[in-house]
């Protein structure tokens, strides 16, 4: 199958092969022809295979033709995170560059004058997160009426982060004729319903299986010793020896991205970091830095990294075990993109063997333990004394402390643990996941904060059946 036989316009053919794309990728071929036909979709695939241009590259040739009216988008395209909306905006720039198409990205962390201005004027695509674009929909800034197409991408994750009720209230705002493309990795029950409700004898094409995992990726579970700087040395290691030409590092917490980072930096590695502290256009400098090749190596939390289309990268580490299945899936993602080969890593502590244990059950597949020799002394900054450590932010051994670290991202169901660790759960429970920076929390969460999370309405999401721990149920108020 060529890219020719999917019904393309030449212009547009001429642009995908000046990407150095050759042939499409199975969601791409199947995809294209039909949502050219102008029929609803829904798309079920894994991350890295091509979504994006599954539905970008139709899009614009349907576009083509028409004119855009003041204040009324003609698509509209809801992304779950400021990322992905910036990622399928330079995807568009990238193949319509031939066309006269207009686009305005409406994303929390950029100004709203600008992004209401753009709207004045009228565009062909307004890529949107579901935030802010309710957001602007009540100021009266924005219709939606002549929206005759939308596309529901990464359905999953915005899931996750409570935004069904919202796609749901913009779903109501478009009018009935219209096309509707959703895309998911995967396809729990409470999006099931989301697409009965909204899409029109949608096709259905499933081109993996739901969580199923990339076997262009190889795998490995490295057992570690609990303590951060025994898990540090041990990522030190592997990065000696591997031929990690691109990495992205995973870890649980905002604070051990920037403490990893630190140390990574303090050792002479050039890496980066990206998590949901930061602000908007200190992530994006951040990934441009990794997409250019100025840093090698991206210490990330998942809430900032998922999803992200970035070329290339050689590993994935988990420096963390993820405590949910589906992240497992989604982090080591990263890596054998677009039929590349890649290597994740996961460092699993004894604590995180239940951890383990599901992420094995939902892949399926029993990922092989990397037994590695003890690391080789290396030369480290002298140990200090406590005092002396103060004012220098220097490699410190020791854990940090629960109490400082907040859950990233808090109504992401962190799985209940057993009975018998009901200590450790009552530690667990003090650390009070907490908005870490409200400004993040009023853009894209700020209608999430009068609903409950979504676990309260989704009880099985087909990966985690385990009971939603009380520490969870928390409100986002600001
Ligand atoms: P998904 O949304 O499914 O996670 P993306 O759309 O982000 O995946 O694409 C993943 C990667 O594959 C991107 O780097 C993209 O440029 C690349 N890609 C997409 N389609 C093709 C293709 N037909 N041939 C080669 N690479 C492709
Ligand atoms: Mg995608």
């Amino acid at each position: 199958m060529s890219f020719a036989d999917l019904g393309l316009s030449d212009e547009l053919l001429k642009t995908v092969t000046d990407a150095g794309y050759t042939e499409p990728t199975p969601i791409q071929a199947s995809a294209i022809p039909s949502v050219l036909m102008m029929r609803d979709i829904i798309g079920i695939a894994q991350t890295g295979t091509g979504k994006t241009a599954a539905f970008v590259l139709p899009m614009i040739d349907i576009l083509a033709h028409g004119r855009s009216r003041a204040r009324m988008p003609r698509s509209l395209i809801l992304e779950p995170t400021r990322e992905l909306a910036a990622q399928v905006a330079e995807n568009f720039e990238k193949y319509g560059a031939g066309q006269k198409l207009s686009m305005a990205l409406l994303i929390g962390g950029v100004s709203m004058g600008d992004q209401i201005k753009a709207l004045e004027k009228g565009v062909d695509v307004l890529i949107a997160t579901p935030g802010r674009l309710m957001d602007l929909f009540q100021r009266g800034n924005i219709l939606l009426t002549g929206c005759s197409m939308l596309v529901i991408d990464e359905a999953d994750r915005m899931l996750d982060m409570g935004f069904i009720p919202d796609i749901e209230e913009i779903c109501t705002k478009l009018p009935k004729q219209r096309q509707t493309l959703l895309f998911s990795a995967t396809m729990p029950p409470p999006i099931k319903k989301l697409a009965d409700k909204f899409l029109e004898n949608p096709k259905t094409i499933e081109v993996a299986r739901p969580a199923s995992t990339n076997i262009n990726i190889t795998q490995f579970v490295v057992p570690v010793a609990p303590q951060s700087f025994e898990k540090r040395k041990r990522l030190r290691q592997l990065l000696g020896q591997e031929e990690v030409r691109t990495a992205i590092i995973f870890c649980n917490r905002k604070t051990t991205v920037r403490e990893l980072n630190k140390s990574l930096k303090q050792h002479g590695f050039r890496s980066g970091e990206i998590h949901g502290d930061m602000e908007q256009p200190q992530r994006l400098a951040e990934l441009e830095l990794f997409k250019r090749g100025d840093i090698n190596i991206l210490v990330a939390s998942d809430v900032a990294a998922r999803g992200l289309d970035i070329k290339g990268v050689s590993h994935v580490f988990n420096f963390d075990a993820p405590w949910h299945p589906d992240d497992y899936v989604h982090r080591i993602g990263r890596t054998g993109r677009g039929g590349a080969t890649g290597t994740a890593y996961t460092f699993v502590a004894p604590d995180d063997a239940e951890n383990l244990e599901n992420i094995e059950k939902l892949t399926g597949q029993k990922i092989d333990r990397l037994e590695l020799p003890a690391p080789a002394e290396e030369e480290r900054p002298a140990r200090r004394t406590r005092r002396d450590r103060a004012p220098r932010p220097v490699e410190v051994d020791v854990e940090a402390t629960p109490a400082a670290e907040a859950v990233e991202d808090a109504p992401r169901a962190r799985p209940a643990r057993s009975r018998r660790e009901e200590p450790r759960r009552e530690q667990v429970q003090r650390e009070q996941p907490r908005r870490e920076d409200p400004r993040e929390a009023r853009n894209d969460d700020r209608r999430r904060d009068r609903r409950r999370p979504h676990q309260d309405e989704t009880p099985d999401d087909g990966s985690w059946n385990g009971p939603i721990p009380d520490f969870l149920k928390v409100s986002f108020g600001i």
